[in-house]
């Protein structure tokens, strides 16, 4: 079995209002995102089969740029959890066509990620 990692981040603002903590004031965040892809079967060139790191890397930015300095209760329709922002962002990797996503992690701080896969 192989398994290959990306990783891409970006800054924005949130915040949780329903949150019983200081999650419900507005702050932001540095947010970390790494997508994991698995398989067992390699290309003609040696690449994970159906997951190459270019196009990986080049549609997950394009994701990423869309959050990138924004606030995101404005344009996420879920509340702002690192566990939905891992869900919502795998989401559109496989609505893009990315194969053999095993997962995604989001990093919320240093200290802890969430993670989602199906
Ligand atoms: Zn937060």
């Amino acid at each position: 079995m192989f398994r290959i990692r990306i990783e891409d981040d970006f800054d924005a603002s949130h915040m949780i209002p329903n949150h019983a903590g200081k999650c419900r004031n507005l702050h932001g965040h540095f947010y970390k995102v790494e997508v994991f892809s698995i398989g067992n079967e390699l290309d003609d060139n040696g690449i994970l089969r159906d997951s190459d790191f270019i196009d990986l890397k080049r549609t997950l930015s394009d994701i990423v740029s869309k959050y990138d300095h924004k606030h995101l209760n404005d344009i996420i329709g879920d509340d702002t959890t690192a566990e939905n922002i891992a869900k919502i962002i795998f989401k559109e990797l496989k609505d893009r066509d990315i194969k053999k996503l095993e997962k995604v992690r989001i990093w919320e701080s240093p200290r802890n990620y969430a993670e989602y896969w199906e």
